[in-house]
């Protein structure tokens, strides 16, 4: 995807800028509000008009605030996704924000591995090419966008939040992916609800992929969360 994050922590906007290029993105980065909106609106330095898959937008930026960017570039008719960071709760209100244009929102400090999966959810609503629309491990392939799953040539059906949480695992093959990772990914509203729920779903999901196959695919990793092993167990 091409990315563009307007961040002027300059530390962080690095941080960004290194993770989301290692992960294939390519990655562009204002540092203040007046920049970021005119990046936004070229569609990129170089112009030429392809456009950003996504924004990263920082709320608190010298110049413009996310605010007012967001705002601005809806006003252009740039209907970009924006992905709203904000550097505490209470700082950012959402309902606001919302109001702005913008099509999500995270608070800091917050986990890469959440803000990939959101930026990935934001680039398929936005019906972006997805690279990695089919996902496998081992003899196990998931087609989120098809919603269907198959082991060998055995069609497994799942419900749509057991498929979301198996795509949220199988998109990280090998890590180890906290609970509130997969909760906050997967469920619209993770607020307030108890990240254990989603134990229910690894349940169901090993009995719908695993056990029938005398697998092991779904490793549980104590204390943290779960792992897909990459060789589908
Ligand atoms: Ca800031």
């Amino acid at each position: 995807m091409r990315i563009l994050v307007v961040e002027d922590e300059v530390g962080l906007a690095e941080s960004l800028r290194r993770g989301l290029s290692a992960d294939g993105h390519w990655v562009e980065v204002a540092h203040d509000g007046h920049r970021g909106l005119e990046l936004a609106l070229a569609g990129g330095a170089t112009g030429g008009g392809a456009g950003y898959d996504v924004v990263l937008l920082d709320l608190m930026l010298p110049g413009l605030t996310g605010y007012e960017i967001c705002t601005r570039m809806r006003a252009q008719g740039d209907p970009t996704p924006v992905l709203m960071l904000t550097a505490k709760d209470g700082e950012y209100d959402e309902a606001e924000g919302l109001d702005s244009g913008a099509d999500d929102y995270l608070t800091k400090p917050f986990s890469f591995v959440v803000l990939a999966a959101r930026l990935r959810a934001l680039a398929r609503r936005a019906g972006a090419p997805d690279r990695g629309a089919t996902l496998q491990a081992g003899d196990l392939v998931l087609d989120p966008q098809g919603r269907r799953c198959r082991r060998g040539a055995q069609e497994i059906e799942l419900t749509a939040r057991e498929l979301a949480v198996l795509a949220c695992l199988m998109e990280q093959p090998g890590r180890a992916v906290a609970k509130q990772d997969i909760l906050d990914v997967v469920w619209d509203t993770p607020h307030g609800i108890d990240p254990n729920i989603v134990e229910v779903y690894v349940s169901s999901l090993r009995k719908k992929i695993d056990a029938p196959f005398g697998r092991r695919s779904i490793l549980t990793v104590h204390g943290t969360g779960y792992r897909m092993a990459p060789d589908g167990g």
